[in-house]
C-alpha cells in the first residue's frame, strides 16, 4: 500500500479531537440546522467547527481520499448488519470495519507511519475479546487462530483484509480526508435510502472502539436524521449520556475480567444495556440432535436480567432498556475459554439445564456449584459433549454425584 498520494497532499492539521458534542450541538442548533438543509448548506453554516476552510476544501479532501481508496468504501454493509426487524421496520445499516485493537499496528509501521507500541483502536479491549474479535476471527475477516494468537496478522490476505487496512491507513495518515470521505459516504447513503423510503443506520465501530462523539462530533450534527449506534467497552461513554449525541445509541459489551464485569453492572444499574456472548449454537452448528435448523434459544436470563436475542437483527437502537443483549459466539470466539464467552452448556437442549448461566460475573452471578456439578454428572451424554474440554477432562475422573471437581469460576453453572 502506497500512502505517497496522501503525503504529497500536504499537512493534515486536523486536531486529534476537537470540540465536544455539546459545543457542536449548540452551534448546530443555533444555526437551525437540524432538518432538511442540503449538506453543502449545513457544512457552510458551521464551517467554523469543521476542519476545512470551506466547501471546496472538503471537496478536495474527498477527491484525495477517493484517489487513495480506489474502489474501497469506508462504509459497507453485511448480512449481519442488514438483518431486518421482524416487525417490518425498514432499516438499512452500513458500518465501518477496521483492524481491531492493536492488530493494525505493524501494518501501519510497514507503510511508514509512526505509531506507539501501545497503539490501539480499542482502549478497553480485554485479552479474551481481542482473541475472539469478529474483526480478525469471524467470517471473511477470519485470519485464523495461528495469526491471531501470534499477533502476526496478514492484511493482504484477501480483499476484505486489504479494505480494513486501507481504511485504517487513511484514518492514520490523513484524518481530515478520512472525515471528508465519511461525510460524503453517509450523505450518499442517506440520500439513496430516503429515495427508497428506508431509514439509514450507521455503525461506525463494527470492529473498533473509537469514541466518535469526541473524535468527530460534527458527524452526528451533520446527519440528525441518521441513526448511529455501536457496541463499546468504554463504559464511561454510557454513563454520561448528556455527552452522547441524541442520534447515537451505545450498548456496553461484556468481556472477560472482573473490571469489565463491574462496569457491566454499573451500566445495567444506570439503565443501559449489556451485550453478552453465549456459547449457544447457531443454525448450522451441531446441537443435541445433529445440525440445528434454527439458532438454539439463548438463556432467558443472565444474572437475573432478561436476555434478548440480538442475533435476530443488528438494530440495537430499537432495543428496550435495561436488558442483556444476547449474542451467539461466532468464528474463533467459539473456542474461547477466557471467560469472554459465557458457557451455558445448554447447547441445543431445551428444558434440561436452564438458561440462567452464572459465569464469572461477580455481582451479576450467584454460583451454586453443587447444583452445577449435579447437572453435569447426571446430564445426558450430548450435554456433556458440549462442555469445553477443560471441564470434560475433569469429568473423566468423576464417577458419582458426591464427588466435587475443581472447576474454574468461569465454567460454573446453576441448574434451575
Ligand atoms: S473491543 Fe470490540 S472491536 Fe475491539 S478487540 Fe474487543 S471485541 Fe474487537
Amino acid at each position: 500500500m502506497n500512502i505517497g498520494i496522501l503525503q504529497a497532499a500536504g499537512t493534515d492539521n486536523t486536531p486529534e479531537q476537537f470540540g465536544n458534542w455539546q459545543d457542536v450541538r449548540d452551534t448546530f442548533e443555533a444555526a437551525g440546522l437540524y432538518y432538511g438543509d442540503s449538506l453543502r448548506d449545513r457544512i457552510e453554516a458551521v464551517i467554523d467547527v469543521l476542519p476545512w476552510q470551506d466547501w471546496d476544501g472538503l471537496a478536495a479532501d474527498v477527491k484525495l481520499a477517493k484517489e487513495f481508496m480506489g474502489a474501497t468504501k469506508l462504509l459497507t454493509n453485511s448480512a449481519k448488519l442488514n438483518k431486518g426487524r421482524s416487525d417490518g421496520d425498514d432499516y438499512r445499516t452500513i458500518g465501518l470495519y477496521m483492524p481491531p485493537a492493536s492488530s493494525g499496528r505493524d501494518m501501519l509501521r510497514s507503510i511508514g507511519l509512526q505509531v506507539s507500541d501501545n497503539y490501539t483502536l480499542c482502549p478497553a479491549a480485554t485479552a479474551g475479546c481481542a482473541l475472539a474479535c469478529l474483526g480478525t476471527g469471524s467470517g471473511h475477516m477470519n485470519q485464523g487462530v495461528e495469526r491471531v494468537a501470534s499477533g502476526q496478522y496478514d492484511w493482504d490476505l484477501s480483499n476484505v483484509q486489504r479494505a480494513q487496512a486501507k481504511r485504517l491507513a487513511l484514518f492514520e495518515a490523513h484524518r481530515r480526508a478520512f472525515y471528508a470521505l465519511l461525510i460524503k459516504e453517509v450523505e450518499a447513503a442517506e440520500r439513496a435510502d430516503r429515495k427508497a423510503g428506508r431509514q439509514l443506520a450507521v455503525r461506525p465501530n463494527c470492529t473498533s472502539d473509537i469514541a466518535w462523539e469526541r473524535q468527530f462530533p460534527q458527524l452526528f450534527g451533520l446527519f440528525p436524521d441518521v441513526i448511529f449506534y455501536d457496541y463499546t467497552k468504554l463504559h464511561k461513554r454510557l454513563l454520561a449520556p448528556a455527552f452522547l449525541p441524541r442520534n447515537y445509541t451505545l450498548t456496553y459489551s461484556r468481556a472477560d475480567g472482573s473490571v469489565n464485569h463491574d462496569r457491566a453492572e454499573q451500566v445495567l444499574a444506570a439503565g443501559g444495556n449489556v451485550a453478552v456472548v453465549f456459547d449457544t449454537p447457531r443454525k448450522g452448528e451441531r446441537g443435541r440432535n445433529g445440525t440445528l435448523k434454527a439458532d438454539a434459544a439463548l438463556p432467558a436470563l443472565f444474572g437475573g436480567v432478561p436476555v434478548i436475542d440480538a442475533d435476530l437483527d443488528d438494530a440495537r437502537f430499537l432495543d428496550p432498556q435495561g436488558v442483556i443483549v444476547g449474542l451467539r459466539a461466532k468464528g474463533l470466539a467459539k473456542a474461547d475459554l477466557t471467560g469472554f464467552v459465557v458457557h451455558t452448556c445448554i447447547a441445543g437442549i431445551k428444558d434440561k439445564v436452564h438458561a440462567d448461566a452464572r459465569v464469572g460475573c461477580p455481582g451479576l452471578s450467584v454460583i451454586t456449584a453443587d447444583q452445577t456439578i449435579d447437572a453435569f454428572i447426571h446430564g445426558d451424554q450430548n450435554l456433556r459433549q458440549t462442555i469445553p474440554s477443560i471441564l470434560r477432562d475433569a469429568f473423566k475422573s468423576t464417577t458419582t454425584a458426591d464427588q466435587t471437581i475443581d472447576v474454574p469460576d468461569y465454567l460454573l453453572y446453576r441448574k434451575s
